[in-house]
């Protein structure tokens, strides 16, 4: 480390920050030919029905298989992807990988499931939004995989909303009106006045991973126990569903359904994984 010993000095370059920078440059140079070169691939993670406990969807989780480094999460490589532009056509490639595995998965585990088909979510960068060929984009996938609109939800993390002008929220309500959910990801780390909720055209809160935090402990944290309460009833009363992420534990299943909340992920139920593992989880449940 440089000592602040006054006079002219030159900074010593901390060896993890340098590590940390090479990693991260090399990573940026890295990230366009890895979209060419399939080193991109999906995992995904069921969302379960709280009330009868049976697969009713699942998310699309993007990871990296490096080269060098192995198998690299999104918190890696995502901001990267976003400061370069790239994300743009990687979520393009997400969203098209993901609607066709949801074909696949619906023609696997029965495309008729009454009132409960199977949904896919795919996260959406803040970047896409602004993308000016994200509805055609999204409207040719569904249309080439012969998967209608409401079996796609695309979740928005609520910063990226926060403060959103009627230009950014324009594509996200047009594909609303076309059936598409839209749910407001890591919901309650963003300080969103709440009455803004009813300017966004959400369908489903995504109830952030802090809140089930909470829970794990026995007893649950009761002032947890009130904002969860306060946030569901609220979110009902807006018509919205609510999806709790995070959940590691049968007791936190519990506590989650009793307060209201409709679905769940989480370790507890299945940790991301190929779609082969969402096909048997699905079947599974499905005959019992
Ligand atoms: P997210 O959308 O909030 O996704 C949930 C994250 O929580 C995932 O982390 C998931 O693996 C993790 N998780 C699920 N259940 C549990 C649990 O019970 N306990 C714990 N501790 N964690 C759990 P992951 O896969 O590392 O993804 C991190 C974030 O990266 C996502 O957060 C999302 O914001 C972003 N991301 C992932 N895929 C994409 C993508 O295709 N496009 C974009 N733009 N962002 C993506
Ligand atoms: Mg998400
Ligand atoms: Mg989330
Ligand atoms: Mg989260």
């Amino acid at each position: 480390r440089a000592k602040s010993a006054g006079g002219n000095r030159f900074e010593l370059a901390d060896p993890e920050a340098d590590a940390r920078t090479i990693t991260r440059h090399g990573l940026t140079t890295a990230l366009p030919t890895a979209l060419d070169r399939g080193e991109f691939f999906i995992e995904y993670q069921p969302l379960v029905h709280l009330g009868d406990g049976s697969v009713r969807g699942a998310e699309a989780l993007v990871r990296w298989l490096h080269p060098q480094h192995g198998v690299l999460g999104p918190d890696r490589f995502i901001p990267l992807a976003e400061h370069t532009g790239l994300i743009v056509p990687l979520g393009r490639w997400v969203l098209e990988q993901s609607v066709r595995q949801a074909r696949e998965w619906r023609e696997i585990c029965g495309a008729d499931r009454g009132s409960a088909p199977l949904r896919i979510n795919v996260n959406l960068s803040p970047c896409q939004l602004t993308d000016p060929g994200l509805v055609r984009d999204t409207v040719d996938i569904l249309e080439r995989a012969g998967v209608e609109p409401d079996a796609l939800c695309l979740e928005v993390t609520e910063s990226a909303l926060i403060g959103a002008d009627d230009d950014l929220l324009k594509p996200l309500r047009r594909l609303a009106d076309m059936g598409v959910d839209i749910a407001l990801d890591d919901f309650g780390t963003g300080y969103s006045n709440l009455a803004n909720l009813r300017r966004l055209p959400v369908s489903i809160l995504k109830l952030d991973r802090s809140f089930t935090r909470g829970m794990q402990q026995f007893p649950a944290d009761p002032v947890d126990l009130k904002i969860v309460e306060g946030i569901v009833s609220l979110a009902h009363s807006l018509d919205l569903a609510v999806t709790v992420e995070g959940v590691e534990t049968g007791a936190q299943a519990e506590q989650l359904k009793v307060l209201g909340c409709d679905t769940a992920q989480g370790w507890y139920y299945a940790r991301p994984g190929p779609p082969e593992r969402l096909h048997e989880l699905t079947l599974v449940d499905a005959t019992g």
